[in-house]
């Protein structure tokens, strides 16, 4: 009886893996030993929501769904997310083993998919501040927003170095050093917490994307990173190596080639070494239809399923056609050509986090942490990241401004747009420029903190002259996501922004210059007739950040985490490369 009393797996009725009092490990070899293959299968699959339903994800054992950037039920509200999540969960659940989904988002600066969360500023303004607590609190905040609308993993942070300005996936990057992507892997940390798990508000993280992204050859998105193994290991494989020690759950593999070689059939980086040599127990995901590409054919075949898996990928994300991918891997597993225990080894390692996570004791949406979305101690939070990632790259002593003295004129195709202050991954995946979301534009900040000047804003500058005391444009890119940003022909400003700037200096006042922008711009050729220039990167939803530094409430502290070309025939342009930059990686001016 005593005996009997003493092991939990004797509970009447209740099979071995539900019960929580056991460790995760023995919960997964009693689950796995009542698995079929097609189990097992669907467990592999990540399938975009649009292409598989609930009943869909039920029929098939799909083990997780995801909302590629912008997917986002109608409307677009934290509660109809979270119904939509709760809805698979139910489905997922109603299966003969009952195993729950996870979901995954990128919620890569806040909850930016969802209408009216907090967004934060993107990682290359955060690795201006180079405050990894600030970025690890951030991950906290952007848990709970998470957590509220049921989703249980993002794809975030991005660990990429960005190495060429021209890679449009340059803003997802903390800076062009190592050192800058693994400080601040304290993101991991802030998104997990302590243990994946400990708490309800703990969201899975990813370091992404493994391994090189950044390095591509030209800037080139997907491209080929073509350095030596010294030079990968040195520059882009530290920030995983951090990563994993803060117990990241998930590593996801990138689209680019090393030395010809996609990663996504690279059994010596993913399974060798990610695994290997570095200890890796996570899951590694696919990026979105990578297999497609690895034959440089449409779609994928049985040889692409094959080799990716085999090279050690665990779970595919894919946009749909999961019944197809099943089929081919399980002829490949019935043909021996994948091993059972790659199967087994990819299931063991997928549901160990789907243990750790506590989606079998709390599988639903986290609704008590509903009003944490957009709330105004996270938008504080934000507003405190914009203020620190502001980068002072030249004063005449114009900046700071006074609250309070005479007339400001605002210019600029940035200064009133809250979807260009957020840049992509904000709302839709490109994001869009305009009333997107909810926040606070930079001209609202400014006018919010110089409540005692007269604030005349135009966005092209008409109407200034003389008798204001400085005028502020607000320039750069609008938004854009992965290679739609790639920027091969040149970095400078528009014509719209040189015809705004100079419409201003031709009013004689003096000039700040703003650049919303998600890299360095070749502007060499004009900085020179500004009174100031502030980088402010893609600060996100709280603009008045930015107004916090001109006015002198924050004396500026962020350093470029990016060397600052003199010409765009530079790139690519690093650090210690030996070419004269504008200004150099780590430069930032504050006020006397
Ligand atoms: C990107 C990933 C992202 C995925 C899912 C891909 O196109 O490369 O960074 O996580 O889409 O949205």
């Amino acid at each position: 009886l005593l005996t009997a009393a003493a092991v939990p797996s004797a509970d009447a009725g209740r099979p071995a893996y539900r019960d929580p009092r056991l460790p995760v490990p023995d919960r997964v070899d009693d689950l796995m030993a009542r698995m079929s293959l097609d189990d097992k299968l669907g467990q592999m699959v990540q399938v975009e929501r649009k292409a598989a339903g609930p009943q869909a994800v039920a029929d098939h054992r799909i083990g997780s769904v995801l909302s590629g950037g912008g997917s986002a039920p109608e409307p677009n509200t934290p509660q109809a997310w979270a119904d939509m999540y709760d809805s698979y969960q139910r489905a997922a659940l109603s299966t003969p083993l009952g195993i729950p989904l996870i979901y995954g988002v990128d919620a890569v600066h806040g909850h930016n998919n969802v209408h009216g969360a907090t967004i934060y500023p993107h990682n290359i303004g955060l690795g201006a501040t180079g405050n990894p607590d600030l970025v690890q609190r951030i991950g906290a905040a952007t848990a709970e927003e998470v957590a509220a609308t049921g989703i249980d993993w993002s794809f975030a942070p991005c660990v990429c170095v960005a190495r060429d300005d021209r890679w449009g996936r340059t803003y997802e990057s903390f800076g062009e050093k190592s050192e800058n992507a693994s400080a601040m892997t304290s993101a991991v940390t802030g998104l997990q917490g302590e243990a994946l798990g400990a708490t309800p508000s703990s969201v899975m993280a990813t370091a992404k994307h493994y391994v090189g992204d950044g390095g591509t050859t030209g800037g080139d998105d997907q491209g080929n990173t073509e350095i030596s193994e010294q030079e990968l290991r040195e520059i882009h494989l530290p920030p995983f190596r951090e990563a994993i020690a803060r117990g990241v759950g998930s590593v996801m593999v990138s689209y680019s080639s090393w030395n010809g070689e996609k990663l996504h059939a690279s059994t010596y980086l993913v399974n060798d070494v990610l695994k290997g040599e570095l200890g890796f127990t996570g899951l590694v995901v696919s990026d979105y239809d990578a297999i497609d590409k690895l034959d440089g054919q449409e779609d994928f075949t049985p040889d692409e399923v094959r080799a990716s898996v085999n090279a050690g990928i665990d779970m595919f994300m894919m946009s749909s056609r999961h019944e197809k991918f099943i089929d081919y891997l399980r002829a490949e597993v019935e043909a021996g050509r994948v091993p059972a225990e790659r199967i087994d080894d990819a299931n063991r390692r997928i549901l160990t986090k789907k243990f750790e996570l506590g989606l079998f004791e709390r599988p639903f949406a986290q609704r008590d942490l509903l009003p944490t979305v957009g709330s105004a101690e996270h938008r504080e939070l934000a507003r405190q990241a914009v203020r620190e990632s502001q980068v002072l790259l030249r004063n005449d002593g114009v900046l700071p401004l006074a609250k309070d003295g005479g007339k400001l004129f605002v210019a600029g195709k940035n200064a009133d747009d809250i979807g260009n202050q957020s840049g992509g991954w904000t709302i839709s995946w490109q994001g869009s420029s305009g009333d997107i979301t909810e926040g606070t534009t930079i001209l609202e900040g400014i006018r919010a903190a110089a409540s005692g000047s007269e604030v005349t804003y135009d966005r092209h500058g008409n109407g200034v002259d003389g008798s204001y005391r400085a005028a502020i444009a607000v320039v750069g890119e609008t938004p854009y996501a992965e290679f739609e940003g790639d920027r091969p022909g040149g970095l400078g400003l528009d014509e719209e922004d040189r015809a705004t700037i100079a419409k201003l200096r031709a009013s004689g006042v003096p000039v700040v210059v703003v650049t919303v922008s998600g890299r360095p711009l070749d502007i060499a050729g004009e900085v020179d007739g500004w009174n100031a220039l502030l980088a402010s990167w893609l600060p996100g939803s709280e603009g008045q950040g930015v107004a916090d530094v001109l006015f002198g409430d924050h004396n500026p502290t962020g350093k470029l985490p990016m060397t600052w070309m003199r010409s765009f025939d530079q790139l690519p342009i690093n650090d210690g490369d030996g070419q004269d930059p504008l200004f150099p990686h780590g430069f930032g001016l504050s006020y006397g």
